[in-house]
């Protein structure tokens, strides 16, 4: 099933395919305090697939914090934080904020509270590798 997304102003865009129906899928609440202060419903399905698309370069605006082993994706234009993605030498995983998605309504699950502070930098990296959803980035800044 394909859903499609996008932040507020559409400079960022969002398409995701997943064979897992919207209701199936697990919905995390990472405590952190970034997404605490977003509340945000995160989604990841290795899986699955996502491509993320900026109007332009400028469009992006990059967030990093704590142990700096991702980084936060943030329309520079309307605000909205969209994902927050690994690149990890020619690859790329990320998890979804899924209220960006249009169908969000779909995902009906309850959000599971995940705290990671105890992980090594190293630990967080190989949790991700094997949990978050490969993706693809188009018209990226460097
Ligand atoms: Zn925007």
């Amino acid at each position: 099933m394909k859903h499609a997304g996008s932040c507020h102003c559409g400079a960022i865009r969002i398409e995701l395919e997943t064979s897992r129906a919207p209701q199936d899928q697990v919905l995390g609440a990472c405590q952190c305090s970034f997404c605490r202060k977003h509340n945000t419903r995160a989604f990841s399905d290795p899986s699955a697939k996502v491509v993320i698309t900026a109007d332009n370069p400028h469009a992006v605006q990059l967030y990093e914090f704590g142990l700096k082993t991702s980084k936060q994706v943030i329309c520079n234009r309307c605000g909205v934080y969209v994902a927050m993605i690994l690149i990890d030498g020619e690859r790329v995983f990320s998890v979804l904020n899924i209220d960006t998605l249009d169908d969000r309504a779909l995902f009906t699950q309850s959000v599971e509270a995940r705290v990671y502070d105890s992980e090594s930098a190293t630990e967080r990296i190989e949790r991700r590798r094997k949990r978050w959803t490969p993706t693809t980035l188009v018209g990226w800044p460097n």
